[in-house]
């Protein structure tokens, strides 16, 4: 999609959301700490049903962690306990980021935010249909907008290729590079749910992690 397409998009979303007038948030503005627009916009788009999945959700998961974060994780959907506490990646597959995080001196306070590209749950956690990604996408660019991490990482194939627009891309072939996501660099690694199937997996995983920490460094 081109960019100007994205622009007819966004501004064809902000003008569901808010009317005919071009909506511009004070705070985004004027205010050095995003914390307050963030939850001004979670508060906006909360209750949202742009796609049929804001229908079976139970409940919406706009995001967690440090407003000011240099790393932006996202994921692709909110799963089962996702969607039943309403926060991305808890569970299992949530404490092991925890894990990953401590070794790379982060945690979802501190200097990290996480989400995924998707507010709410696809049934059976499907993956998501593309007129469901295009009518959800616009929310991650206003809360990158927000945020203005220094760096993105995509967590799984799945949110890797959604955000690239690489469909049926295999995951090896996207890491290890730093792609372009609007004007952010970003970097694909497994989601951790797929380190815990199989753990062979984690070595590679930890070298990525240490790479996006070099990375960081330098932001
Ligand atoms: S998935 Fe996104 S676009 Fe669809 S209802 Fe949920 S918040 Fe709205």
């Amino acid at each position: 999609m081109s960019e100007s397409n994205e622009i007819h998009r966004y501004l064809k979303q902000t003008g569901e959301l808010f009317g005919d007038e071009l909506y511009i948030d004070p705070e985004i503005v004027t205010a050095d700490d995003p914390g307050p627009a963030l939850k001004s916009f979670y508060n906006q788009i909360k209750n949202c049903t742009q796609c049929s999945l804001g229908t079976t959700r139970d409940q919406f998961v706009f995001g967690v962690g440090d407003p000011n974060a240099s790393l932006l994780l996202v994921g692709e959907a909110p799963g089962a306990e996702e969607d039943r506490l309403g926060e991305p990646f808890v569970g299992r597959a949530g404490k092991l980021l925890d894990k990953i995080l401590a070794a790379i001196h982060r945690s979802r306070e501190k200097d990290v935010y996480i989400c995924n590209v998707m507010k709410c749950r696809p049934p059976n956690n499907r993956d998501p249909l593309s007129s469901e990604v295009m009518s959800c996408e616009p929310y991650l660019w206003r809360q990158i907008d927000l945020i203005r991490p220094g760096l993105i990482v995509a967590l799984g194939r799945v949110a890797g290729t959604t955000l690239l627009k690489k469909e049926n891309e295999a995951l090896k072939n996207l890491r290890g590079k730093i792609h372009d996501y609007h004007g952010t660099p970003l970097i694909v690694t497994y989601h951790p749910a797929a380190l815990l199937r199989n753990s062979n997996l984690k070595p590679a995983a930890w070298e990525d992690f240490q790479w996006i920490e070099s990375i960081l460094e330098g932001v």
